[in-house]
């Protein structure tokens, strides 16, 4: 899939904001600073599309964008945060599973993980939710510019040795580099897959 159009269509702070639910959606989500702002931007072959280094914690809301005017991207706020309070946090966390369960159009949702760590606690317990939840989902390892293949590898297959606790399937993995141009064929290839197959 070629991007030949990338607009920002809304923010939204509650379901009810949410655009029409007309297209294939796709949302995207991970630990503040995991380098999701980068890959929205390398996917859409946009810079400046998502905002690259906010403060951390600091955008709450979702952002709807719709691509080549057939599929939505959404840019969900990052989780695990460490400036809100606990309290902040639990209503944040409410929206976002509550768009996560209820959008009716929401095709598959890409859980970024940054590459350069072994398994962290809060990316486990999000990925667990979701195969709980029976939510489609693949995993995205970011920044793998920054890392050697060894422990690359490493860093993934001890994720998907947590992940054997609550776990069957083989989990749908990528790899990115946003420095580096890494891995956007490939993720685009799978959105454009999971549209057609619709
Ligand atoms: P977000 O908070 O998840 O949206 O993360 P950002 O996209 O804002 O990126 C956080 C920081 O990581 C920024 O300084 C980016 O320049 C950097 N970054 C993002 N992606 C990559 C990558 O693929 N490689 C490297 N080396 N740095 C990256």
């Amino acid at each position: 899939m070629k991007v030949t159009s990338a607009k920002f269509i809304k923010s939204a702070v509650a379901l009810d904001q949410c655009p029409s639910a007309e297209l294939p959606e796709f949302a995207f989500i991970g630990r503040s600073n995991v380098g999701k702002s980068s890959l929205i931007n390398l996917l859409t072959n946009k810079d400046g599309l998502a905002r690259v280094s906010k403060t951390p914690g600091r955008t709450r809301e979702l952002n709807f964008f719709k691509i080549n005017d057939n599929w939505s991207l959404v840019d969900l706020p990052g989780y695990g945060f460490a400036k809100v309070s606990k309290d902040q946090r639990e209503k944040f966390n409410e929206f976002v599973s509550e768009y996560i369960l209820e959008r009716e159009n929401l095709c598959g949702t890409f859980v970024l993980i940054d590459s350069r760590h072994t398994p962290q606690k809060i990316d486990l317990q999000f990925v667990q939710w979701l195969i709980e939840a029976g939510i489609p989902f693949a995993l995205v390892f970011t920044k793998i510019d920054k890392i050697k293949a060894t422990p690359l590898n490493k860093h993934i297959a001890l994720f998907k040795e947590a992940m054997k606790e609550w776990s069957n399937g083989e989990p749908i993995i990528f790899k990115s580099s946003a420095s580096k141009r890494l891995g956007y064929k490939e993720l685009l290839g799978f959105i454009e897959e999971a549209i057609q197959s619709q």
